[in-house]
């Protein structure tokens, strides 16, 4: 399989670029469409606005799932200072230990964007003695905004206000030799993968085994993004970051199939097909539990919907922070799910 190593990246930073903290989906839709539209392919989208691309099958009495969370970790507006900067609540597992310094975009209903930076109530040693004992959490970590703000007055005549989303710049670098390291690998990786699979469809005129559903999800970082699956489908699949851990045999280089989650273990025969189909594929892979995690497929089971459900994925450090993975583990993770739609 020759997967196009330079689509996936540009793909893959287009959307981290593309702001989509839990359930803000109204500038990511767009560059779905375009990104379907470019491969021939069509978006449909249910009430959730999980969107879908469905691409038939040989066999078309089968419906499976290749899903990929679109939305990332993120921030509301929750009040706004006396001083004008803006508080917060986290929207997904955010952790402020390591936001301290980030530069973010402020979204606001009426359709502004104001930039500003994430910064802790008492920022320097120069000025406050606990500058570097504090801990950052949602009552201390606020947006400073890059305007000549000084009152909540003048922040809400901006247009700034309550319940706004805030995005983090995501930072994307990738290293000569191949290393990726920024915000929100987890999942847009996944997502590029998705269209780097069928990129290589179309190009080379394959059809899957069996009828797939390509679906992107918005509400995954709160553990809502698979509740819902169309009744048709009966094997759901999630691609997502593969967490790297004192226990992991995974790699930034491999694709890990998960077993069993922080909740359940994933389908023992569709898990087993997947490392059949990861050993035809000839991709380096990897077997591993993942501990304080959860993913569109496990979500599926718990909403209750009649289906199998597994997961894979590529190797990411530091993950839920600035995370970093290898385009070798990326490309793995396209062959082992090109495997799968196109074998079963
Ligand atoms: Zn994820």
């Amino acid at each position: 399989m020759n997967i196009d190593l330079s689509y996936l990246v540009s793909t893959m930073k287009h959307l981290i670029d593309t702001p989509s903290p839990v359930g803000y989906y109204d500038a990511i839709k767009p560059v779905i469409e375009s990104y379907a539209a470019e491969l021939g392919y069509t978006v449909t989208y249910d009430n959730r606005d999980t969107a879908y691309i469905t691409v038939e099958g040989h066999d078309t009495s089968k419906t499976v799932c290749i899903s990929a969370h679109a939305d990332t970790l993120g921030f509301m507006v929750r009040g706004i200072n006396p001083d004008g900067t803006l508080r917060l609540r986290a929207v997904g597992g955010i952790n402020f230990a390591n936001v301290e310094g980030e530069n973010v975009t402020v979204h606001t209903r009426g359709g502004q964007t104001f930039t500003g930076m994430l910064v802790c109530a008492h920022h320097s040693a120069h000025a406050f003695d606990d500058a570097k004992t504090m801990e950052r959490n949602e009552n201390t970590v606020f947006v400073l905004l890059d305007q000549h703000v000084k009152t909540a007055e003048a922040v809400r005549a901006l247009g700034i206000r309550n319940g706004d989303y805030v995005a983090i710049v995501p930072r994307f670098t990738v290293t000569d030799n191949g290393y990726i390291k920024c915000r929100f690998i987890d999942d847009k990786a996944a997502m590029a993968c998705s269209f780097a699979a069928l990129k290589y469809m179309a190009e080379n005129r394959l059809k899957p085994k069996y009828n797939t559903v390509f679906a992107f999800s918005f509400y995954e970082e709160i553990g809502l993004g698979g509740i819902y699956v169309p009744a048709e489908i009966s094997e759901y699949v999630a691609v997502d970051i593969a967490i790297l851990g004192p226990d992991s045999d995974g790699s930034e280089q491999t694709v890990t199939i998960c077993a069993k989650d922080a909740s359940m273990p994933y389908d023992y025969g569709l898990t087993n097909r997947l490392i059949a189909a990861a050993e035809r594929a000839g991709c380096r892979y990897a077997v591993d539990l993942f501990y304080r995690y959860g993913s569109d497929a496990s979500q599926a089971i718990k909403g209750g919907n009649n289906l199998r459900a597994a997961a894979f994925g590529m190797g990411v450090y530091s993950s839920h922070g600035v995370e970093r993975a290898h385009v070798e583990g990326i490309e793995n993770t396209v062959k082992l799910m090109l495997s799968y739609v196109l074998e079963g």
